[in-house]
């Protein structure tokens, strides 16, 4: 753990192992509540004096970050894939957009604006100022262990908040590496503090404190759902980026190979361990068979692979349970009258004997009673599902409690537009597969949580709006 600028070991250690491999990557030292309960006290030492720096020395350090993250581009990539699977391409894009969260945020922090109010008496001036919300509690999971981290922790420094990161434990190396940046670059003592260990002892010293004013969750909405209802006894804020089930619909005026590779390119990138993965495949029945023919072909060729070599486009799944969830949905589909085109097993044999691989799997024939179409899968595979008309899947792809992301293809001008406000969804990419980047709102609504990360709106989250009012 990193507290209050110092490295500290305990006795409890950890391994982490690698996916592809089950060989040991490397150890870290886990912490409770006593400890964490230090985080919090340096957090909220540190909190006076960042939050009086000026926008622009805050944005000094962000900026110091943002050039050490560039010169260990690499080995922070190669970390990502070791302890999470991901190929190397994929871990070196996240690379790049941790980078460019700091960037935008150490841009961004001089730019926090407030208003000059009109008053109703003449003897008065009113005004709203914008304040860093304090010490900040910010938990990520494994699936985007150095970008997660990067989109909270971004915005909170820029604003002048203090933080402890809790990532997960099946990929905190990459957030070590992380600390061992700010501790390079002589962030102040405090400002950012490591926390690693099981979530139980961790999460009741940040829920319970007073000091901790608000909570930025990232993970399942199940996990959510309890951190929501923790927080009301000292009522503080909370942010929540939780689980998805994003409807991916193709009409049949839609460019057929453009669905494609992006769904492919969505889908595989992340083995499917993504929140905002494509998850129920709606295809307009005029084009249901060849729109299915070109994605097998497209699929057929994925090279799946420990994610280190250079050739392989798929990496593992992260653990046995990942496997074991992608397995129960795909039998369960099977047994309801799903047809498998492509994939469908566990590759366990030679050069997969150690690690969590599953075939890049099509499911054809789903229909909406499926436990695939309701559940998160986490895995590689695309169920596909017939639909008749527009508004018929509108309907469908809003039945349920998640509204993260939604992708539709289509060539049909007004129906980009109607089709895109009646998506009971945070995000919308419409003949775009991957809409996200740095400057983009990203966060759902329903049970998919509340608050956006990214762009100016990132900002909003960790800052407080104070009203003026002064008799003249
Ligand atoms: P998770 O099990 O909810 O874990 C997320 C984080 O919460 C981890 O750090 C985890 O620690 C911790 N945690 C677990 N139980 C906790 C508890 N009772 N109290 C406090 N913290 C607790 O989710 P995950 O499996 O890591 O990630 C997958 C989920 O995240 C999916 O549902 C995915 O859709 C969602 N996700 C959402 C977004 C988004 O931006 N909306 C982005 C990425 C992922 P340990 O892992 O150490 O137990």
């Amino acid at each position: 753990m990193y507290i209050n600028g110092e490295w500290i070991r305990t006795k409890q250690e950890f391994e982490v192992n690698n996916p592809a491999t089950g060989e040991k990557v490397d150890t870290v030292y886990f912490v409770g509540e006593e400890q964490t309960n230090w985080a919090i006290e340096a957090a909220k030492e540190a909190f006076p004096q960042w939050a009086s720096f000026t926008a622009e020395q805050r944005s000094f350090y962000l900026w110091r970050i943002v050039e050490k993250l560039k010169e260990k581009k690499e080995e922070l990539a190669q970390i990502i894939t070791k302890e999470m699977g991901k190929t190397i391409h994929h871990a070196r894009q996240e690379v790049g957009s941790a980078i460019s969260f700091f960037q935008w945020y150490a841009e961004e922090a001089r730019r926090v604006y407030g208003d000059v109010i009109p008053p109703s008496a003449a003897n008065k001036r009113i005004q709203a100022i914008r304040q860093p919300v304090g010490v900040i509690g910010a938990i990520t999971p494994w699936n985007f262990p150095l970008s997660m981290a990067a989109r909270k922790l971004g915005p909170a420094l820029a604003t002048g908040c203090t933080v402890i990161l809790k990532p997960s434990k099946e990929a905190p190396l990459s957030s070590v590496a992380l600390f061992k940046i700010f501790d390079e670059i002589g962030l102040p003592k405090g400002v950012a503090n490591l926390v690693i260990g099981s979530s139980g002892p961790i999460a009741n010293a940040l829920m319970n404190s007073k000091v901790v004013k608000k909570i930025s969750f990232t993970g399942s909405t199940e996990v959510g759902k309890i951190l929501i209802s923790q927080s009301a006894q000292t009522v503080k804020r909370v942010s929540m980026e939780l689980g998805g089930h994003a409807p991916f619909i193709v009409f049949d005026d839609a460019d057929i190979n453009l669905a494609v590779e992006g769904l492919v390119k969505s889908k595989i990138g992340s083995n499917g361990q993504q929140c905002v993965c494509p998850n129920r495949i709606y295809v307009q029945e005029g084009i249901y068979e060849e729109f299915a023919e070109k994605l097998k072909e497209k699929v057929q060729s994925i090279k799946v692979g420990n994610g280190l070599d250079e050739q392989n486009e798929m990496g593992p799944l992260t653990n046995e349970e990942a496997i074991e969830k992608v397995q129960e949905h795909v039998k369960n589909a099977v047994h309801l009258g799903a047809c498998i085109l492509n994939g469908g097993k566990r590759l366990s044999d030679g050069t997969y004997s150690n690690g969590y691989f599953y075939e890049p799997t099509i499911l054809s024939n789903v229909t909406d009673e499926m436990l695939i179409t309701k559940e998160e899968t986490f895995g590689p595979v695309i169920p596909l599902l017939k639909f008749q008309s527009e508004e018929e899947v509108i309907t469908r792809a809003n039945d349920i409690e998640f509204g993260l992301a939604s992708y539709f293809f289509t060539n049909d001008l007004s129906r980009k537009y109607r089709v895109s406000e009646q998506l009971d969804y945070g995000m919308v990419g419409v003949n775009d597969a991957i809409p996200f980047g740095v400057q983009v709102p990203f966060g759902g609504v329903k049970e998919s949580g509340m608050g956006r990360e990214g762009g100016k709106y990132g900002l909003d989250d960790y800052l407080d709006i104070k009203m003026i009012s002064v008799q003249i």
